[in-house]
């Protein structure tokens, strides 16, 4: 029987989870609706309890049915597990090898053991893994997210989420533009669960994969067991929901999984490239249960956003890249992150080839087949305020701030001069610009630059030497 629930487990489980937690578990008896195992080892006893019970307790149903058990045996099945140390304790080496014991001809497994074991845990990421974060890019964390305006709702939401899966924001839907992070903010989710609970189970699918396993289900009639599987997992993550194919049955099936999961306030993470309401190829019922939780939409952030990325990712890679390169990229690349960071490798990995300093002439060269037209930019306030900024080593909120000591107040005139200077925009325009100023304000800070400039040989360099970069970016 116990064997027969072994290879019923097969279809919730990945091999290596079941080689590893539950074959080592041997049945002792059963009686009166209780299912009795043992096991010398207190880990396996715990994990079984914590993780495993339940998949196995469905095993078991399924196995009932199968060996037409179903008329003697009425209710749930428990599950009891007794803790047998082993009769001769054998002192455990710590290598690699599996101990192959009289009692136990499959060899009793390690946990010393790691990246052998490890390998062999996870086959199949379609396959739920609890508190196992294989399928999860370990770059995509929280750590290395930069919010701003563009994405705080969504990360904000992400947070809550990952701190309580299931109970806010179910479900939570995220949507935006290809490259704006919508995947990394899932793995982070991911991540983050693990990290709080690992016996959670999680689990991150791509849509494609997922429907295709549903299609797959359909075909095999094993949606039961397809149900079965996705009704024990903790946080389903489905990355581009707006591939979800149109076929009636895959959309009901995936309208059940959704609502079982729901039910139970298991977590639910979805990513589009779109609201629900505007996925043509989603069923009625589908858009308004995705629109049920929590919206957040990822924007596309702004030109001080993304040179903080372009810092971050710098400084995660080691990489000694000058700021006016940064904001070179960021000046042109201006609605995909994942394009971003491509044109950072990309100036590296030219500076390194042709072994020269990153300079924003490199960078114009190593860029300009991805920019191949070669106009020059526009020049904008954002680029202004930030070449300014990142010359006098300040922040952006410095310049925007009401302070007036001399080295803000100074550069910050500085700023608004140019912006008149080379820009066309209106006087209450950049007033609004640095923090809600007054016109009359720029008017002050454009007349005394103008003035001081004759006279002060050392400012009139400062405000040429900004002028020649902010042009050439
Ligand atoms: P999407 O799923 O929305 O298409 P991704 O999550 O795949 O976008 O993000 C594309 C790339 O940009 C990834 O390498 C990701 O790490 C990076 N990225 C996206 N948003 C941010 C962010 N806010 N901070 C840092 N890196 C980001
Ligand atoms: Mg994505």
């Amino acid at each position: 029987f116990w064997n027969t629930i072994l290879a019923e487990v097969e279809n919730f489980l990945s091999p290596g989870a079941i080689e590893r937690w539950l074959k080592p578990l041997k049945p002792v008896s059963f009686a009166d609706n209780t299912f009795t195992l043992s096991a010398d080892n207190e880990v396996i006893i715990q994990f079984f309890e914590k993780r495993y019970k339940d998949f196995t307790q469905d095993a078991c149903k399924e196995a009932c049915r199968k060996l037409e058990f179903t008329q003697d045996i009425q209710g749930e099945i428990a599950f009891v597990l007794e803790y047998r140390p082993a009769e001769k304790p054998v002192e455990k080496p710590k290598t690699k090898t599996i101990e192959v014991h009289e009692d136990n001809p499959q060899g009793s497994l390690d946990f010393g053991r790691t990246e052998e074991s490890a390998a062999r845990y996870e086959s199949s990421f379609a396959k739920i893994a609890p508190g196992d974060a294989s399928s999860l890019n370990p770059k995509y964390v929280f750590d290395n997210f930069v919010t701003g305006g563009f994405n705080r709702i969504a990360h904000a939401a992400a947070l809550a989420v990952a701190k309580e899966p299931g109970k806010t924001y179910n479900p939570l839907f995220m949507y935006g533009g290809v490259g704006l992070g919508k995947t990394h903010l899932m793995h982070a989710i991911g991540h983050e669960v693990l990290k709080n609970d690992p016996t959670k189970r999680v689990l991150y699918i791509t849509c494609e994969k997922f429907t295709n396993e549903l299609i797959n289900a359909i075909r095999d009639n094993s949606t039961e067991a397809f149900r079965q599987k996705y009704r024990h997992i903790d946080l389903l993550m489905v990355d581009d929901v707006q591939f979800l194919t149109k076929k009636i049955q895959t959309q009901e099936e995936f309208f059940h999984t959704f609502n079982a999961l729901y039910q139970s306030n298991k977590a639910i993470v979805l990513s589009s490239d779109r609201p629900p309401h505007e996925i043509q190829t989603l069923e009625e019922r589908l858009k308004s249960r995705f629109a049920s939780g929590l919206l957040a939409d990822i924007q596309v952030p702004d030109l001080e956003t993304r040179i903080a990325i372009l810092k971050k990712k710098a400084m995660l890679e080691n990489l000694d890249v000058p700021n006016e390169a940064l904001i070179y990229i960021a000046g042109r690349i201006d609605n995909n992150i994942r394009e971003l960071e491509g044109a950072l490798t990309r100036v590296v990995a030219y500076a390194s080839l042709t072994g020269s300093r990153i300079t924003t002439e490199l960078v114009a060269e190593s860029l300009k087949n991805i920019f191949p037209d070669n106009t020059t930019k526009e020049i904008t306030l954002e680029i202004i305020r930030e070449v300014v900024a990142t010359h006098f080593k300040l922040n952006i909120d410095d310049l925007n701030s009401s302070k007036r000591n001399k080295n803000l107040a100074v550069p910050r005139q500085i700023a608004m001069y140019l912006c008149r200077e080379l820009t066309d925009t209106s006087l209450p325009q950049i007033g609004e610009f640095f923090g809600g100023r007054d016109h009359t304000t720029v008017l002050h800070a454009y007349k005394k630059i103008a003035k001081d400039r004759t006279s002060n040989i050392q400012l009139d360099k400062t405000v040429q030497e900004l002028i020649k970069s902010i042009e050439k970016m």
